[in-house]
């Protein structure tokens, strides 16, 4: 496998990962998004191979057994997500640093493939409380997914130390002034 220049947010849903990455676009031009592949349904507004490749869950199956995926886990009833090895490589091979926005078991994986070559970089919301705020007030999940997603989330913040950054976001503005410290140090060190 074609080692590279990873950079993993991890989080638990509602932790503010996708506001801190959609900040990294804008301030780093080098660094392109792998979009993963899920079987869950587009949220309004999302982009068929812009967000997610949206599969069906034969058409996910066929890619597991096509071994397409650097890693793939289930998980909210039955909904699966996965990282393409395709979407790694073609950006790798063209010189890029590759922003993954994975659960915190992909995470762990990745970080045992890709070692020093990936920075991991976990974001802890400031309580369990908040992150519940945080969900409602993004409107995007029922009681069923947003009681599924808190109680998840209590074992994802027993991983962040495998990390090699934690990060807490509660001010949004402090939080990200971090996390691109961090990616900046990490791209000036490859
Ligand atoms: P994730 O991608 O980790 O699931 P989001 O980036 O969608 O999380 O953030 C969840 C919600 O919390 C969004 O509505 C976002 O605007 C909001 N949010 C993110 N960071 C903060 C912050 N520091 N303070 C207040 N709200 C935040
Ligand atoms: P959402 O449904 O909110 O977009 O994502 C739910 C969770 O799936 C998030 O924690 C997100 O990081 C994770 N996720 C997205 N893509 C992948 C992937 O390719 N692999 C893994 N393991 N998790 C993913």
């Amino acid at each position: 496998m074609k080692k590279g220049k990873l950079i993993i947010l991890v989080a638990p849903s509602g932790a503010g990962k996708s506001t801190i990455a959609h900040k990294l676009f804008k301030d780093f031009e080098q660094l392109k998004f792998s979009v993963s592949a899920t079987t869950r349904k587009p949220r309004t507004g999302e982009v068929n191979g812009t967000h997610y490749h949206f599969l069906t869950p034969a058409e996910f199956e066929e890619r597991i057994a096509e071994k397409d995926f650097l890693e793939w886990e289930e998980f909210y009833g039955g909904t699966r997500y996965g990282t393409l090895r395709s979407e790694v490589d073609k950006n790798l091979k063209s010189g890029y640093f590759v922003l993954l926005d994975v659960e915190v078991k992909g995470a762990v994986n990745i970080k045992e493939l890709y070692g020093n070559e990936c920075l991991g970089i976990f974001i802890k919301p400031p309580s369990m409380e908040v992150l519940k705020q945080r969900l409602i007030a993004r409107g995007t999940e029922n009681n069923e997914s947003l009681a599924l997603r808190l109680e998840r989330a209590k074992e994802e913040l027993t991983y962040s130390d495998r990390f090699d950054r934690v990060i807490i976001n509660d001010d949004l503005e402090a939080a990200y002034a971090q996390v691109k410290r961090a990616v900046e140090e990490f791209m000036n060190s490859n």
